[in-house]
């Protein structure tokens, strides 16, 4: 067994212990447990951005070791989706990693998480009904599969999502506790670039109006949480008209999927703002779709 103190050597050195196979990963999270060492976890898909670097950089103040997952996971793409030109950068993942403040890197090729024969499926109900569920049929199924597979390979004490990706959160929370998971799932505010847009490896899609035109959303997103502190009670269909408005105005190419007000933990539509809700939305800009939500505060 690895001898790793507490307030760990890993975390004085800058070099990443990397793994791709699930025994050696397992390996090692289980020898840094055993010496007392609490694991932070941290699934991606790469490209890595200051995004997961908030959710890097929280996970290590709260761990000792932090492990990070690297893997665009076929099973969550539908078959018009980006799979194949998903962006692939390992290398200054590796390097970001580091920076960040991990310790290790889980980077499985799609063989070693799907072996030939594979046939079990994880389907999260209710909570996969509505916004992202219907339109991407499937998704939230390879999602919840592949989240459950790394949570066996990685059993971490803390696991870290973005809050961008709001449903999926509610989404693997609820498959985390159904499952019995002894992992606490942390979500971590959104990171936005100047003008406020949401950081997504899929901006780099846009082109260079698109991407000027896409600060709209949270221009929009923002008019509405304002709408809401100053008329408590205020009806969502008057703040899906004002996001809409907000967008076609900057952006009137823009093509909305959904603009839907919900409820924070269930996800259920809400048709007034009278406690706390989510404003959530998907749209196209050009090919790109592109994802945002915020908190509504009365
Ligand atoms: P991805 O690589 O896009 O699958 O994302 C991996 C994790 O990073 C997910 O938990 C995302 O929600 C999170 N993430 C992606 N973009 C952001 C962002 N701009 N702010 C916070 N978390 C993010």
């Amino acid at each position: 067994m690895m001898a790793v103190a507490r307030r760990d050597p890993l975390r004085k050195t800058s070099k990443l212990a990397e793994f791709h196979t699930a025994r050696s990963m397992r390996a090692f999270v289980r020898a840094a447990q055993a010496a007392g060492q609490v694991i932070g976890f941290v699934p991606t898909m790469g490209a890595l951005h200051a995004g997961h670097g908030a959710l890097i950089r929280r996970a290590a103040k709260k761990c000792d070791v932090v492990v990070v997952s690297v893997f665009v996971n076929p099973t969550q793409f539908g078959p018009n989706e980006d799979l194949a030109k998903y962006p692939r950068t390992i290398d200054s993942d590796r390097a970001l990693i580091a920076e960040f403040g991990g310790h290790a890197l889980f980077f499985p090729a799609v063989d070693e998480m799907y072996p030939k024969g594979a046939a079990t499926t994880v389907h999260v109900a209710h909570l996969t009904d509505g916004l992202c569920g219907p339109v991407r049929p499937g998704h939230f199924d390879g999602v919840a599969l592949i989240v459950a597979k790394l949570f066996n390979i990685v059993p971490a004490d803390y696991a870290f999502f973005g809050e961008k990706d709001f449903q999926q959160v509610a989404v693997i929370r609820q498959m985390s506790r159904d499952l019995d998971f002894p992992v606490k799932v942390v979500p971590v505010p959104t990171v936005r670039e100047k003008d406020g847009l949401a950081m997504s490896s899929r901006n780099r899609y846009l082109s260079v109006d698109e991407r000027a035109k896409a600060a709209s959303i949270y221009a929009g997103l923002s008019a509405c949480a304002a709408r809401v502190k100053a008329k408590p009670g205020v009806a969502s269909k008057d703040l899906i008209a004002l996001f809409t408005k907000t967008v076609l105005k900057a952006a009137p190419e823009a093509r909305m999927q959904y603009v839907e007000v919900v409820d924070p933990i269930t996800l259920a539509p809400v048709s007034k703002v009278t406690a706390e809700a989510r404003l959530i939305v998907a749209l196209f800009l050009g090919t790109t779709r592109l994802i945002d939500n915020v908190a509504l505060r009365v």
